[in-house]
């Protein structure tokens, strides 16, 4: 029996199932597709579906194989009607026998999918009113202002056409493949591969759509808030139309238009404590595509716990950063390098701070590009370092990323506090900043200018992390140097970069002004 098969007449669905029946199979499941009285405020009276039929089934037929071999599954057919059809006819049926449940309802779910995105079908509609229409399903389609959520599973995916169907183009990754990175393995690779991504914002937009062009197998897209007029200068993947509609789902839509051999998940909810790591599970590869600490963080922690790879971006003004946490006990992880960084507001988003477009398109670029690297196994960021990229002066810089011994986030994880030594005499402790200069030292404010709006530091130089490093050269490299943050962290890890480029008189206040103050 061929697994697909298009009928001319009504579907038997008893006998489909007997031909599936196999004593060694536990379990069956079964898929009806039917037509229904209505579509998209139309009333409908009947259909009519046209195939391409030795592509579709050829393809259809592919399909049903992937699906045995994928899943494990001991049979599986699928049958899809063409010409006339009733209200109320099965369209398409899928039956799935395997020796356990799970798989066969998986099997059945992918064959489905896979039909309704590859199988070259187009569907005609018959109206009360007595029009008539070919008609496709928005789900492929270019998304418009009347783009609805698709769950009716009378429709199939067919290529737009006015009564001149044309087959669907499929998509073509041979400009990647022709890489030998990449290559055939490669490419199957990415196809089996899974990515959350965290925010279909400024980030997320560049990172799916590479993502999906690059044919990865299955994304996952969370974003708990609706388009407005303001996202778009950066967000151009969606339509001033769209506004005020949920980005998780616009995000969605655009990957299947984009290409419809990707697997979308859209979840139109804020990551939280409760819901992350359940999230995450079953992606190979997380993207924080976020804008704000307080998801950034939770990720971090939910890396550190699940032990899932976590890439993250992070967008302020003209200059950005990426870091790649592992997940590990030895890495470094974003509350290692930021431990004082925790509240919102402390750095401004985009909302508050401002942002030229290309800003975050540029790192979420760099992000879809690690991701991919990262996914094919070439060599990139690795889990030891941050690369920050100003682009004012289109300067970049890969800092080294320490695991810090008195991490909050590791030690909540339950890893072992790293025993390497610190690095010596590289923090001092004072009782008061005008001690430290009667000291010699000269101090440098590393905060942000936010904090140090907040919290003034007299008689210092002000050198936000970035800076202090980009502008490293235009300091004396014997100069007695006390590096200040809020905590003393954010400075030690500054002062220890600086070392290490030579500033031997460089040190960091212990406990930063927080110490001070608890001194005091
Ligand atoms: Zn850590």
């Amino acid at each position: 029996m061929s697994t697909f098969t298009f009928s001319g007449s009504p579907l038997d669905p008893a006998a489909l199932q007997r031909e599936l029946r196999d004593e060694q199979c536990g379990g069956f499941a079964a898929f009806e597709g039917w037509v229904r009285n209505h579509n998209e405020g139309h009333a409908v009276t009947r259909l009519e579906y046209e195939a391409f039929a030795e592509l579709a089934e050829k393809e259809g037929a592919r399909i049903v194989q992937a699906a045995i071999e994928k899943f494990g599954v001991t049979r599986a057919a699928c049958v899809h009607r063409i010409g006339s059809l009733a209200i109320g006819d099965i369209a398409v049926w899928v039956g799935v026998s395997a020796v356990h449940r799970d798989e066969a309802f998986r099997a059945c779910r992918f064959i489905i999918d896979e039909v309704k995105h590859r199988v070259p079908i187009w569907k005609k509609e018959h109206y009360v009113n007595g029009d008539s229409g070919w008609v496709n399903c928005e789900r492929c389609a270019m998304p418009t202002a009347h783009e609805h959520e698709h769950d009716h599973e009378h429709a199939h995916l067919h290529a737009h056409a006015h009564n001149a169907p044309a087959p669907a183009p499929m998509p073509d990754y041979s400009r990647q493949v022709a890489l030998r990175e990449v290559g055939a393995a490669g490419q199957s690779r990415l196809r089996a591969a899974a990515v959350l991504v965290i925010g279909a914002g400024g980030l997320g937009v560049p990172v799916l759509q590479y993502l999906a062009g690059a044919g990865v197998g299955r994304l996952g897209i969370v974003d708990g808030d609706r388009l407005e007029p303001s996202n778009l200068h950066r967000q151009t993947w969606y339509a001033l139309a769209d506004c005020g509609r949920e980005k998780a789902t616009l995000a969605a839509n655009r990957v299947r238009a984009l290409n419809p051999e990707v697997r979308v998940e859209s979840h139109a909810l804020r990551l939280d404590a409760g819901n992350a790591e359940r999230l995450v599970q079953g992606y190979d590869l997380v993207l924080d595509c976020s804008d704000n600490f307080t998801t950034k963080f939770l990720l971090n922690d939910v890396a550190l716990r699940t032990g899932k790879p976590v890439l993250f971006a992070s967008v302020y003004q003209y200059e950005g950063q990426l870091q790649l946490v592992a997940g590990d006990a030895s890495s470094p992880c974003l509350r290692c390098v930021w431990p004082e960084a925790t509240r919102d507001g402390l750095v401004g988003n985009c909302a508050e701070a401002g942002v030229l477009g290309p800003v975050p398109g540029v790192f979420g670029s760099l992000q879809a590009l690690e991701a991919l690297k990262h996914l094919l196994g070439l060599p990139g960021l690795a889990a030891n370092e941050m690369l920050i990229f100003d682009l004012v002066t289109l300067s970049t810089q890969r800092l080294r990323a320490r695991r810090a011994p008195g991490c909050v986030a590791h030690a909540r994880a339950g890893a072992p506090a790293e025993t390497a030594p610190e690095p010596e005499v590289l923090e001092v402790q004072f009782a008061s900043l005008a001690e430290a200069t009667a000291r010699g030292f000269t101090l440098i404010d590393v905060r942000d200018s936010q904090e140090r709006i907040a919290e003034p530091m007299p008689a210092s130089l002000h050198l936000p992390m970035s800076k202090l490093l980009a502008q490293a050269s235009d300091l004396d490299v014997d100069g007695r140097y006390l590096l200040v943050c809020a905590t003393g962290r954010r400075s030690g890890a500054a002062a220890d970069l600086l070392r290490s480029q030579g500033f031997r008189e460089c040190r960091s206040l212990r406990g930063g002004l927080k110490g001070l103050q608890s001194i005091a």
